[in-house]
């Protein structure tokens, strides 16, 4: 009898924070959201690292871990909300030593070590502006968001400096201060160890209020054509951050949440390391790349409560045969969510009855900041679909018509199942406010009060969305958007190739491969030395998430009368090539 009462109990506490979508869509405002949070009425205004750290410091979770974090070699280490308030005010602290202004970019190149997250939190509470970059960029990539960002500070290790930041001081005018994680002695006019800083300056930092508008994070996305767009949000964002979490992630007090993407995208930042703070649970972070074994041994150990992951990891654990039920005890796993690439109908019904829960997918992107659309904990999933609307946001699916500009005219198609793109009522708070330096593009972007995704989706008749494609080149690999111009400008400098085209090939692991098709010059000879000769050469440059995985060598390059390249071609030519090996193999 007490055991069911116990277990009545804690249903009770994890009953999901939202109970009816309708009703709380009707009641809900973003000043009641912000009420919530406790910033305006302590004076501070409104800050991400101060609402993520600071209040639970001062407050009753002071004691309770806020970062846990599980390095490679078995190594562990674990920060209090204190403590780490201490480390991030330290971190400021060295910052201001340095003269480093309110406004300046600081950024991270590391992987998924304790010295990011402090950085990253030190930073927002400096006034700072954070941009985390992916580590496993090649130079190239690294420098164009450096250079970019106009950065003032980079944190990095060792290795990766001497890897891919050495060679590219000459060029990086804006940069100041390199910081290592990892060095305690060198010293020169660029480069810093960073724990003696840390030691030798104060351990509490007075912060100053923040305006909700000002610059806070700073993240690169690539375009179809031109390079990385910069893409800007200001503290206000954390009123997303907050109700995501609230509502979609549904976080109770007492949860152990793991977001598994990596540090160096916008979900790393939004929810691996603000939303699940500034409810003041424990957030896991593993420093470890995939690894499904290890996975299942950290959900069971670790008792994550609340877990969220991405299509390319669900599908490879697919593919594998455990079975995890009764292999892994996985009880205290109460919600799993998945972002960043369509999640197929098989995944949602696969980990139903593979892991014992459903995975709820949600969309967002770069640009919004925070999650937009979502299956909710307390609704009914159809697999296959992103789920509805946040509280607090409108969305459509439109069609767009005439130029850009003011002739361009927007029309809510509100018959269920027709294929538009999808768009976003403007107004939400961590809407991004532009691209870095690119005012032009970012007003591109809007139709009215309304902004356009560069995502095609359709609306049915309960009011779920269904993603149906990408209204432009972009590719998505692996979860990563990469632009096709940066892959084919860095081809470009290979004195071989007269033209080039880059696409993403559909993929059965990847979602899509990054693929170039490459018309050589004259005087080069097509043959496998090449091949491997270019492919190496690209790689270097742009790092293996980025570099095409294959090359393919054209006499000629479909192209518009106006002499644009067909990308859209290329793809569908690969698409169909896939479906005809399909169906051959499925004859044989
Ligand atoms: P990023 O800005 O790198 O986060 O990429 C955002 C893009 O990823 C979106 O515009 C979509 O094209 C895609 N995306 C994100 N989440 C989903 C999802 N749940 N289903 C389908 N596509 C998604």
């Amino acid at each position: 009898m007490e055991e069911q009462v116990e277990l009545n109990k804690r249903a009770d506490e994890n009953r999901p924070n939202m109970n009816d979508y309708e009703e709380t869509c009707n009641s809900f405002t973003w000043e009641q959201a912000a009420s919530e949070l406790s910033g305006f009425s302590n004076g501070i205004g409104l800050n991400l690292a101060y609402e993520a750290v600071d209040r639970h410091a001062r407050g009753e979770r002071k004691n309770q871990v806020a970062l846990r974090w599980l390095g490679m070699n078995e190594e562990e280490k674990e920060y209090t909300y204190a403590q780490l308030k201490e480390q991030t005010d330290r971190f400021a602290n060295v910052l201001k030593e340095l003269g480093v202004e309110m406004g300046d970019v600081v950024c991270t190149l590391t992987g998924r070590i304790p010295e990011l997250y402090i950085a990253a939190l030190g930073t927002l509470k400096y006034g700072g502006v954070y941009c985390p970059l992916f580590s496993i960029y090649g130079p190239e990539p690294i420098f164009q968001r450096l250079h970019k960002g106009k950065a003032k500070v980079l944190v990095t290790t060792r290795e990766l400096f001497d890897n891919k930041v050495a060679g590219l001081l000459d060029r990086l005018e804006h940069l100041d201060y390199i910081l290592l994680t990892d060095e305690t002695d060198v010293k020169n006019r660029f480069i810093w160890p960073l724990s003696p800083l840390m030691e030798n300056v104060g351990s509490s930092y007075e912060m100053d209020p923040t305006h909700p508008e000002e610059p806070a994070l700073l993240h690169f996305t690539s375009g179809t054509t031109g390079m990385p767009k910069g893409v800007l949000h200001v503290h206000q964002a954390a009123l997303t951050h907050y109700m995501t979490g609230k509502y979609v992630l549904d976080f109770h007090p007492g949860d152990v949440f793991w977001c598994t993407a990596d540090p160096g995208w916008v979900t790393g930042t939004s929810y691996g390391i603000l939303s699940p703070l500034m409810h003041g649970i424990k957030n896991l972070v593993v420093e470890a790349e995939f690894d499904a074994t290890l996975w299942y041994q950290i959900l069971e150990k670790e008792k994550v409560n609340i877990w969220y992951t991405a299509p390319t990891a669900i599908r490879r654990l697919m593919r594998l045969n455990i079975d995890v039920q009764s292999e892994y005890d996985l009880s205290s796993l109460r919600l799993i969510h998945s972002v960043g690439e369509p999640l197929n109908p098989e995944a949602v019904l696969w980990s139903q009855k593979t892991l014992g829960l459903p995975i709820h997918d949600n969309w967002w992107q770069t640009e919004t900041g925070g999650i937009m659309i979502a299956n909710y904990a307390s609704m009914p999933i159809k697999p296959g679909s992103m789920g509805k609307p946040l509280p607090g946001i409108e969305a459509a699916v439109v069609e767009v018509t005439g130029n850009e500009g003011a002739d361009r005219k927007i029309q809510v198609i509100t018959q269920p199942g027709v294929t538009g793109e999808l768009a976003l009522k403007t107004g939400w708070p961590s809407m991004f406010r532009t691209y870095l330096d690119d005012e032009d593009r970012y007003n591109k972007c809007f139709a009215g009060d309304w902004y356009l995704t560069g995502d095609l989706a359709t609306r049915d008749e309960d009011g779920y969305y269904w993603f149906v494609g990408r209204a432009d080149d972009i590719i998505k690999t692996a979860g990563h958007m990469v632009g096709p111009f940066e892959v084919e400008n860095a081809i470009m400098e290979h004195p071989a190739v007269a033209e080039v085209a880059v696409i993403g090939k559909p993929d059965p692991m990847m979602g899509e491969m990054v693929k170039a098709f490459v018309m050589l010059k004259e005087s080069a000879k097509p043959g496998e030395e090449l091949l491997m000769e270019l492919k190496g050469f690209v790689r270097k440059k742009l790092g293996p998430a980025v570099a095409p995985k294959e090359i393919e060598f054209m006499d000629e390059l479909p192209k518009t009368r106006s002499g644009k390249i067909m990308r859209r071609l290329l793809r569908d030519q690969e698409v169909e090539k896939l479906h005809a090996k399909t169906k051959i193999d499925g004859e044989l």
